[in-house]
């Protein structure tokens, strides 16, 4: 039997706001535990919440970058439940009414055509704190720092059809709230995080299977490694006439397995009700209109606007454009040195190696610097093979390249006298495969040129050498 996977993802994505969703506290990450609390969020009786307007303008921000319909009226709710980490002991989120509904984004699988992927609703709400177990201890901490800091919930339709649209889904939200500013993207220390649900069912049957939830993948790889797994899992499964449990798994990256962290609980066991605490939030037109207005180029156009203008490949403006710090490099690189395909190749070749697109403004190299290196290789002078050598010790530095090729002495040797002189000598010690290129194995030639490097490490001019071996050859 065939089955066809369905997969919904709950993206949560912390908020870049200076203070948390509901009071004056700090969001700053790391900082010695509990030290960044107060009345509010630490649940004390009789404070009360203060609503963050940075955060509405935030969700507002998101809901139009993902053609949402903005509530201008939504409204808060309690969602009960026992937190250890979380002192009320409920935590303020959106249920019923939520900031925005029905937007979508478009994703891209390689091989395929893109695909819409339906966005139910982007609410907001608090995170709970951090739970420190001890490993030799039976005791467990709370840390309460990141109580309170606020949080989008992003929840996808169940319109992903494998763990490859999944990922590609996750990545495009993510380049999208990073575009934005209104989220940092870290990974690692959990601003961006996603549950998973997944159900497989028959090919061609119209009902969903049942499905199971998988929690807090932290990476990209993470999230789809789970979902292959929970794909092979649930198959078998049902291959040998069984029934998935509908449940909640937490993924082992280490092990490379799912494991079942507890029953599947219900929207009704959490026992909703609007917060008496928090009046509705009105958002009027002129708000979002404004927001509207402000908006950046978004990843996609930014893309079709570089394949177009720059005339890149698919490809090419797809890399370029994964990270909106990416892109302004190549931009304000390309101010100075015109050629978009040389530029695009070298940053995609020697920049990202080391560099990926979410680490670009960790780069010590300046988009000018590059641009500069480029100019002296098509100049000629320095060779290709140099240039990659000298941005190497630029990525350390951060030096200028005309400082490094004058210090280091790697200015291409374009000096014919000084060249003939070596080309000789190498043709003399060579005499077989000299014989050989007059038999007419032309391929010799590249082995002549390569003896010519190494002498001059790599700085001869390589058409100059060519010119030159072919001259001495033909005497
Ligand atoms: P809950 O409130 O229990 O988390 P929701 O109905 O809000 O459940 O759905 C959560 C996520 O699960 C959504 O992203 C949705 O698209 C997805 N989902 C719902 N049903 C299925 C299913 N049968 N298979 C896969 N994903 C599903
Ligand atoms: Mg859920
Ligand atoms: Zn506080």
């Amino acid at each position: 039997m065939e089955f066809e996977t369905v997969i919904g993802l709950e993206i949560h994505a912390q908020m870049k706001t200076q203070s948390k969703i509901f009071c004056g506290c700090s969001t700053e990450f790391g900082a010695p535990p509990n030290t960044h609390t107060c009345p509010v969020c630490l649940g004390m009786p009789g404070s009360l919440p203060v609503l963050n307007r940075q955060v509405v303008e935030s969700a507002i921000k998101l809901g139009l970058a993902t053609d949402s319909v903005i509530n201008r009226e939504n409204r808060f709710a309690r969602k009960n439940y026992f937190y250890p980490d979380l002192p009320k002991g409920y935590q303020i989120s959106q249920f019923e009414l939520p900031i925005c509904e029905h937007g979508s984004i478009e994703i891209e699988v390689e091989g395929q055509v893109p695909k819409t992927i339906g966005i139910t609703r982007i609410h907001m709400e608090e995170d709970a704190g951090k739970l420190v177990h001890d490993d030799r201890e039976p005791v467990s901490y709370v840390d309460l720092n990141r109580t309170g800091t606020p949080l989008l919930e992003i929840v996808s339709e169940p319109d992903l059809r494998s763990p490859e649209e999944a990922a590609a889904y996750l990545k495009k939200l993510h380049a999208i709230v990073r575009y934005l500013d209104i989220c940092d993207g870290n990974m690692q220390e959990g601003s961006f995080r996603c549950d998973a649900n997944i159900s497989l069912r028959p090919r061609g049957q119209q009902e969903f299977g049942t499905r199971t939830e998988l929690k807090n993948m932290n990476s990209f790889r993470n999230v789809q490694l789970a979902l292959e797994y929970e794909v092979r899992r649930q198959r078998d499964i049902l291959l040998e006439g069984g029934e998935v449990v509908q449940q909640t798994l937490l993924w082992d990256a280490d092990k490379g397995r799912t494991e079942s962290m507890r029953g599947k609980e219900e929207a009704h066991d959490y026992r909703y009700f609007p917060d008496p605490d928090l009046v509705p939030v009105q958002v009027d037109e002129a708000w979002i209109e404004r927001v509207r207005s402000e908006l950046p180029e978004l990843p996609d156009k930014r893309r079709l606007r570089f394949i177009h203008d720059f005339e890149l490949t698919d490809y090419d403006g797809a890399i370029l454009t994964a990270s909106r710090e990416l892109a302004d490099f190549f931009e304000t690189a390309y101010r100075v040195y015109g050629n978009a395909k040389k530029l695009a190749n070298f940053i995609g070749t020697e920049l990202l190696r080391d560099y990926g697109p979410e680490r670009i403004g960790e780069c010590p190299v300046k988009p000018e610097q590059l641009a500069r290196l480029l100019i002296m290789t098509d100049e000629g002078k320095i060779s290709g093979k140099i240039a990659k050598t000298v941005f190497a010790e630029m990525l350390v530095g951060g030096k200028d390249p005309e400082v490094i090729v004058k210090e280091k002495g790697l200015v291409q040797m374009s000096d014919e006298g000084q060249l003939v002189a070596l080309v000789q000598e190498i043709l003399a010690a060579n005499p077989e495969q000299v014989q050989q290129f007059r038999d007419g194995k032309a391929k010799v030639m590249g082995f002549f040129v390569g003896q010519l490097m190494q002498k001059t490490k790599g700085q001869a001019n390589p058409q100059l050498a060519n010119k030159l071996f072919m001259q001495e050859l033909q005497k």
